[in-house]
């Protein structure tokens, strides 16, 4: 596999994971995809990304398990990087701070924060050696204000946001570029029970976003049209966030 145009999803299983890593096919990358468990649950974006003529690399990884993630990573792309990774991973578990659990708060960190970690790390000193790469990081609009019934999320996003801009700093002069997208409401599982009559009104847009939306941003961000671009959160939000 090519690793110049190789990119890296982590989190690939649907929702914007799954059209990101399609919308890169689409735009001309070889495509590694991870999900936790049987990499079945890949068949259709592997028949999806391969009918556009790329490859595509099934990978199985939970990224709240250190060992794990840092080995299977590490077995993979050491000697050839993604040239693109997205770190995608991220689940929510809202509460109220005042009844949350420790399992919620541990849950929504692990994944969303701690996996970044797990899953990043290992790839930097490859991408150093490479001497070029693209990091994007899936934020979001609950890290960058904060939103009430989530402080688990929000810190977890919001860490994210910290740790892409202090990256960018250390990685800018190795022609690294590191960025974050923050979605708003995307149309996803994720955002699949809430009640929209109270959060329309909210939104300039006046509707959920599209993965698809988000996608395209993350394909910008991982393109020839992005090279001046790095430490930013890239807001795909409707307005909801300005
Ligand atoms: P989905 O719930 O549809 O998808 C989440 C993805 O994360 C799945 O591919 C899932 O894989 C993966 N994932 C979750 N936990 C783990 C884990 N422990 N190890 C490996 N992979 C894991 O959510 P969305 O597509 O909506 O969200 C994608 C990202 O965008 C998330 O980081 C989310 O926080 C963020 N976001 C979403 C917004 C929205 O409105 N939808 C708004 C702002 C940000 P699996 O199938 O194995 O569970």
């Amino acid at each position: 596999m090519a690793s110049d145009r190789l990119a890296l999803i982590i989190g690939a299983s649907r929702g914007i994971g799954y059209a990101t890593a399609l919308r890169l096919a689409q735009d001309g990358f070889d495509v590694a995809a991870t999900c936790r468990g049987d990499t079945a649950r890949l068949d259709g974006l592997r028949a999806q990304v391969e009918a556009l003529g790329r490859t595509f690399l099934p990978v199985s990884l939970d990224v709240t398990d250190r060992a794990e993630s840092i080995r299977v990573i590490t077995e993979l792309f050491a000697d050839k990087p993604p040239f693109a990774v997205v770190y995608n991973a991220g689940i929510s578990r809202d509460d109220l701070f005042a009844w949350m659990t420790s399992a919620e708060w541990d849950d929504v960190i692990r994944t969303g924060l701690d996996g970044f970690y797990n899953c990043v790390q290992p790839l930097v000193q490859p991408l150093i050696s490479a001497k070029k790469g693209r990091i994007i990081v899936i934020s979001s609009a609950s890290g960058q204000v904060g939103r009430p019934g989530q402080v688990n999320y929000s810190a977890a996003k919001a860490g994210l946001i910290g740790a892409v801009k202090a990256l960018a700093g250390e990685l800018g002069r190795r022609n690294i570029l590191v960025n974050a997208v923050a979605p708003g409401v995307i149309d996803t599982e994720m955002t699949r029970d809430l009640d929209m009559t109270k959060i329309l009104p909210l939104i300039p847009l006046g509707r959920k976003g599209a993965p698809e939306e988000v996608a395209s941003v993350v394909s910008f961000l991982a393109g020839p049209y992005s090279e001046y671009i790095t430490g930013q959160v890239i807001g795909v939000n409707g307005g909801l966030v300005c």
